[in-house]
């Protein structure tokens, strides 16, 4: 799970999200035993290429640790009412368990409807206001699987989360808000930061642990790391060019190799290079809290399998 780099030792999540997979086989063979393995079932509405990719990286992990999986495609420019139908048919049907709809939605799309729409014992990516509500009053039942993921990394690789200062960049659903419940829930001190936020950097600073999740390459310096700090990095960014990077990223060897190997570079919203040399663990992207995403999405197909027949 974890090597060096700069100072700091890098968490990997490759390792924990295999343990994990593992125990998800067991639990699909436990519930094929007493029926259908566990189902679950993807809506991806458009073509954007990204989502497209992840939407394939979680069906063929889900085969591949013994689940079913299909993903239902809607063509670009869907109307909501069609959108929603399909998560209709997709609550009714009893053979599937699990139901999830790749983010973001296009333009027009009301993403909270969506959300009020899926069943709360399919609703495997802990969206559903019901799932929300017994995660904030501390017993979850669908934890959202990227906030999940990091708290798995962060337990598995033996960092103190009780008593330490937890600074969140981001206040989104899906990771800034259910990460600062299981955060506060396991007695961390949580701040969370945003685009209004004065002073990020000083208020960053503080953090025994700095989670970012901004969606902004880069935007994570040393100025903002406490030395000896745990950096989690779940920004995923896109860079087609060096010109795309922020001036600060763009004598970045690591970025200029990938873009003239694979024609792009995934960076994260932590400046990697930089922060290493403060930093006292850190999270490299790719490769670092991705694959435990896809891990804590099988784990909730699995758990929502178990629910089949609702109690
Ligand atoms: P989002 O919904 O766009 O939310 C971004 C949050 O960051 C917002 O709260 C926004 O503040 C804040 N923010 C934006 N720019 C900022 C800045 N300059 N300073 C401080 N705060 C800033 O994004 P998301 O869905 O949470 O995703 C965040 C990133 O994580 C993206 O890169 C996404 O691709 C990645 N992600 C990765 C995984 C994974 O498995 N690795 C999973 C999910 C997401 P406001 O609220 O004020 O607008």
């Amino acid at each position: 799970m974890a090597g060096k780099s700069g100072g700091a030792r890098q968490l990997e999540g490759g390792g924990l999200a295999e343990k994990l997979r593992e125990q998800v086989r067991a639990g699909a063979l436990e519930v094929a035993r007493t029926g259908n393995p566990p189902k679950l079932r993807v809506l991806l509405l458009g073509h954007d290429p990204a989502s497209a990719s992840y939407v394939a990286s979680k069906t063929r992990a889900a085969q591949q640790a013994g689940c079913l999986a299909e993903t239902i495609r809607l063509p670009t420019g869907s109307s909501p009412g069609s959108l929603l139908a399909e998560i209709d048919r997709a609550n009714r049907d009893p053979e599937v368990d699990g139901v999830l709809v790749q983010l973001p939605l296009e333009p027009g799309h009301d993403v909270r409807r969506v959300f009020d729409a899926l069943d709360p014992k399919k609703d495997v990516d802990g969206l559903h206001p019901e799932n929300v509500g017994l995660l904030h009053q501390g017993r979850p039942r669908f934890v959202p699987c990227t906030p999940a993921g990091i708290v798995a990394l962060l337990e598995d690789s033996g960092i103190p989360i009780a008593g330490a200062a937890a600074v969140i960049i981001g206040r989104s659903e899906i990771v800034g808000k259910p990460l600062a419940a299981l955060l506060t829930a396991r007695d961390a001190t949580v701040t969370v930061c945003h685009s209004r936020t004065r002073n990020i950097a000083a208020v960053c600073r503080t953090a025994d642990i700095l989670v970012a999740a901004a969606g902004k390459p880069g935007l994570v310096t040393s100025e903002f790391v406490r030395e000896g700090a745990a950096v989690v990095d779940v920004g995923v960014n896109r860079l087609a060019s060096l010109e795309d990077a922020p001036p600060h990223l763009r004598g970045s060897e690591r970025i200029r190799q990938a873009i003239a190997e694979k024609g792009r570079a995934l960076v994260g919203d932590v400046d990697f290079d930089g922060v290493s040399g403060v930093a006292g663990w850190i999270t490299p992207v790719p490769g670092g809290v991705g694959p435990l995403t896809v891990a804590m999405l099988l784990k909730n197909t699995v758990e929502a399998a178990r629910l089949r027949g609702g109690e």
